[in-house]
């Protein structure tokens, strides 16, 4: 039993479908760059930032001066009046987002950024249709929850028309049993047959995760987004990027993980690191789209100065500390490490990420790659015990997500897979 007051309230009074990390929950109190305090005094490395969301650790010193300078100024104007940190913001996004993203609408959440994407699709293009991937998550709402290709959490009374749900470009578990390059990209291929069967032969979009996120940091490969991009738009659709968890120098070497890809989206989304906790969403879209933008359209809470002051400070400490190249370079360092694990250990499947995104996917058994959520759950235990908090994700629960700070040291890296590889070791004998 937790010890923990606050837990136990949580328990009684939340919906209990907010359901928390371990055996015994945690209450987190204090965060101070990647380090985090439980109530009872625990120290924990933290290795998934509260979901990829604190991205330049925890109460960073500047971004709290933006913060605080700006509660004590102006929290909320709403978007009736123009706010300086908005406008300001925008013009930088601007500049910063690839290919013709110039214009933005700010919401304060990546469910909402995503339905913005998906309305602003469909009155440009005219067309109602979405292609979208298995394994993916993109909010809560009704629509993006259709959108899910996850069923835990499509569990509600969920009808919503007009969505396709292509392969997702998941090699170590390809729908096609092909192997990259021999496959020719068949998953990206594939997206032409769903549209020609499933639709009426044209597209608002196609919308995708740059790396699919909650579905276990599934990195589709090389010449992947081109090949579906380039479908969708002969089928009269637009591509979207679902960056929530994907931008901000997350994915290493660029700032947006699409430009890994020699392809640029027609929208981007993001929210999550943007804000380093603060709540933020962003769609940031072409003017050709987000000019047919229909009638007038308002979020309370979007572009309120304080969250976009702490996104403008997140964007300073990530140039100003080359935060882009540490996570390729720190990225690397854990990815190399997980490789080993996987040479270690029996049970772990596949090892995959990119940048600072992380991944170990848990079977029972190599050949059969039967999903193993219990390995995953002992971990998960080991893990904490050592001090350490990591993530999940896929479909079956069986994947290791970590999502470390961008600022984080090759020593922090390090810790975190030590503890990785003492959790393995346990559960490998269960
Ligand atoms: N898209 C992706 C890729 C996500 O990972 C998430 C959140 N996990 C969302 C959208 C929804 O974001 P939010 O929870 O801020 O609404």
């Amino acid at each position: 039993m937790s010890q923990s007051e606050t837990v136990r309230k949580h328990k009684e009074y939340l919906f209990p479908a907010v359901s928390m990390y371990y055996q015994e929950p945690i209450a987190l109190v204090k965060g101070e760059g990647p380090w985090v305090w439980d109530d009872q005094g625990n120290k924990y490395l933290d290795g998934f930032g509260g979901v990829l969301t604190v991205s330049v650790g925890h109460a960073n010193p500047k971004v709290t001066a933006a913060i605080v300078k700006q509660v004590k100024e102006l929290v909320h104007p709403s978007a009736l009046y123009a706010n300086k940190p908005q406008s300001d913001l925008a013009e930088r996004l601007s500049k910063l987002a690839p290919g013709n993203l110039k214009k933005t609408f700010f919401t304060s959440s990546g469910t909402e950024a995503n339905e913005t994407a998906v309305a602003a699709a469909r009155s440009a293009t005219g067309r109602i249709p979405l292609v979208v991937l298995r394994h993916s998550y993109s909010g809560r709402s009704a629509q993006t929850l259709a959108m899910c290709g996850q069923s835990s959490w499509k569990k509600n009374v969920n009808l919503m028309p007009g969505i396709h749900h292509a392969h997702a470009p998941y090699c170590y578990r390809c729908p096609f049993n092909l192997q990259y390059p021999e496959c020719g990209l068949k998953c990206a291929e594939d997206i032409e047959e769903l549209i020609l069967t499933e639709t009426g032969g044209e597209i608002a979009a196609f919308f995708a995760e740059t790396v699919i996120g909650a579905g276990g940091f599934i990195v589709p490969p090389p010449g992947y987004f081109e090949k579906a991009a380039g479908i969708a738009r002969k089928y009269g659709g637009l591509f979207i990027s679902d960056e929530v968890q994907a931008a901000w120098g997350r994915t290493g070497d660029h700032m947006f993980g699409i430009s890994h890809w020699k392809v640029t989206p027609d929208v981007l989304t993001s929210a999550k690191g943007m804000g380093n906790g603060t709540p933020i969403g962003l769609t940031i879209a072409t003017p050709e789209v987000a000019d047919k933008y229909p009638g007038i359209t308002f979020a309370t809470f979007g572009g309120n100065p304080v969250s976009c002051s702490a996104a403008s400070a997140v964007i300073d400490v990530i140039e100003d500390n080359n935060l882009v190249k540490n996570c390729a370079v720190v990225g690397k360092h854990l990815g190399e490490r997980f490789a080993q694990l996987k040479e270690k250990h029996p049970i772990v499947g596949d090892a995959r990420g990119l940048g600072m995104m992380q991944a170990l996917e848990l079977v029972k058994d190599r050949k059969t790659k039967e999903p193993n959520p219990k390995a995953t759950a002992a971990v998960f235990e080991e893990t904490k015990k050592r001090g350490v908090l990591i993530g999940k994700g896929g479909v079956w629960g069986n994947v290791i997500r970590t999502g470390m700070m961008l600022n984080s040291t090759k020593e922090e890296a390090d810790m975190l897979a030590d503890a990785i590889d003492a959790g393995l070791t346990l559960a490998g004998k269960m």
